[in-house]
């Protein structure tokens, strides 16, 4: 498109094409860049120019139509996902085995029975030659604060068995 033809030239002529009065001044600029007749009819340049502001308008428009939609589209999609309950990282513990699970009472799923062979092996590991089932038993129940009667006498199970096991290996 011709360089001359501004913004205001393509709003002015627009004006004119449809009818309203324009300022001397913008009629006489229209006529000069050869948009207008004297008459005030549109030249084949005029029309074009006045076809392509048309069209540059009805994109834009267009466009702008377009991004409205998306962004409602976009609303529509996160709508449910909004909605969606997430539970708070606070209502979760970490499991206490150590495994690095996240659970929302003291050991994740089967995990309790996990921890009570943990402590029991490692109990009987560490245990002094001297040690015996009382001892276990103490050394256990202080490794296990919080967890039920069952799952430490399990793990005392356990480290009186790892400790039998690791004498007979040794002798
Ligand atoms: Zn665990």
């Amino acid at each position: 498109m011709n360089a001359n033809i501004t913004d205001q030239i393509q709003a002015d002529l627009t004006d004119h094409a449809e009818g309203t009065k324009l300022h001397h001044t913008k009629t006489k600029r229209l006529a000069k860049l050869g948009l207008i007749e004297a008459d005030g009819t549109l030249t084949v340049t005029g029309q074009q120019v006045l076809r392509e502001t048309l069209d540059a308008d009805q994109a834009e428009a267009d466009a702008q139509t377009e991004i409205e939609d998306m962004a409602a589209d976009e609303l529509a999609d996160a709508k449910p996902v909004k909605a969606k309950r997430t539970r708070k990282p606070a209502d979760l513990n970490a499991c206490h085995c150590g495994c690095g699970a996240t659970t929302r009472s003291l050991f994740a799923q089967g995990h309790d029975a996990r921890y009570a062979g943990i402590v029991g092996r490692r109990v009987a590991e560490t245990a002094p030659i001297t040690a015996d089932t009382p001892w276990l038993d103490a050394e256990v129940s202080r490794h296990m604060v919080g967890c039920s009667d069952a799952l430490i006498r399990k793990a005392i199970r356990v480290a009186v068995n790892h400790r039998t096991k690791l004498a007979k290996r040794a002798s």
